[in-house]
């Protein structure tokens, strides 16, 4: 069964032990099984707190990470693939501290608006630096999913086959394609499609609508993403993401775009998004049932 995750900045863009504390408790009350917590300052990350938050509300952790320009591991530049390699592998340490499952995001470049295509040889590079960080996770446990994000985020993985690729020429067991439906809905000719055929090379899912605000309020089509999902035999996570200026300031706002203020209500959007997401896997898995031939997907 997948477990159900919130991401942490539905509730607060910063991680000191308040709150870690109040993050972590309400994401436990409304139910999910998971909190996913994005550090880009490891050292405001309070491991302590989150622990003991995690343990005694009984959720899991996963964690996304994302690199700067002076960090783009695809750059071809050895100065800057050389920092950004450091950089993910102290982020698995962080991770590894803190119990995570999943260390997700844009591994494999910078987040930015790029001007020019990737290069053969700075994918290359890529690809070796994920190798590494990929060992080092394994040795935790950790499942790295590389997020297949918009044109406008990284030029190096738009599409779940380009993802798959990349995936396989990492050739690491621990190494998944990480899909997100709001960036799909951007890239992909045909989103059920694409999730069906990543199979089982899928290791992370993100739901977020059209516009990132309430599930369901967009142009998204949950009832094909959901039923994509449960014919693939994904039984991994699946984690809310959405972004209000109500929550995030600066430098979030603007390395995400978040320019309009899409909720205000914390609680409700994130009570709201795990019903969503109970009733449309449900209905899918029921839909899956009458199927002809249909496999158990559980
Ligand atoms: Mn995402």
């Amino acid at each position: 069964m997948n477990k159900l995750g919130l991401h942490a900045f539905v509730w607060t863009a910063g991680w000191n032990a308040d709150d870690a504390t109040r993050a972590i408790g309400r994401t436990a009350e409304l139910g999910f099984d998971l909190i996913e917590a994005s550090a880009m300052d490891y050292a405001a990350f309070d491991v302590a707190a989150t622990r003991r938050a995690l343990e005694a509300n009984r959720i899991g952790i996963t964690m996304s990470f994302g690199l700067t320009d002076d960090m783009d591991v695809s750059s071809g530049d050895p100065g800057r693939v050389a920092h950004g390699e450091r950089h993910l592998l102290d982020g698995i340490s962080l991770a590894r501290d803190v119990g995570a499952t999943h260390v997700c995001g844009i591994l494999y470049s910078a987040f930015r608006k790029y001007d020019t295509p990737p290069t053969q040889d700075g994918i290359a590079g890529s690809v070796e630096v994920v190798r590494r960080v990929a060992e080092k996770a394994q040795a935790s446990g950790i499942t790295l999913g590389m997020e297949v994000v918009n044109r406008y985020e990284s030029n190096v993985l738009n599409t779940a086959r380009q993802a798959v690729r990349f995936c396989d020429r990492v050739g690491m067991p621990n190494v998944k394609v990480h899909l997100d439906c709001y960036h799909m809905n951007i890239e992909e000719a045909d989103i059920a499609a694409a999730i069906t055929q990543t199979g089982d090379r899928l290791g992370y899912f993100h739901t977020g609508d059209s516009h990132r605000g309430y599930l369901g309020s967009g142009s998204i089509d949950f009832g094909c993403v959901f039923r994509a999902l449960v014919a693939s035999g994904y039984a991994g996570p699946i984690t809310f993401e959405s972004f209000s200026s109500a929550v995030v300031g600066q430098p979030l706002e603007g390395i995400l775009g978040i320019w309009r203020t899409l909720w205000d209500d914390s609680r409700d959007l994130a009570a709201h998004a795990k019903l969503f997401t109970d009733a449309h896997l449900h209905a899918a898995r029921q839909a899956w049932r009458h199927v002809p031939d249909a496999i158990d997907p559980d």
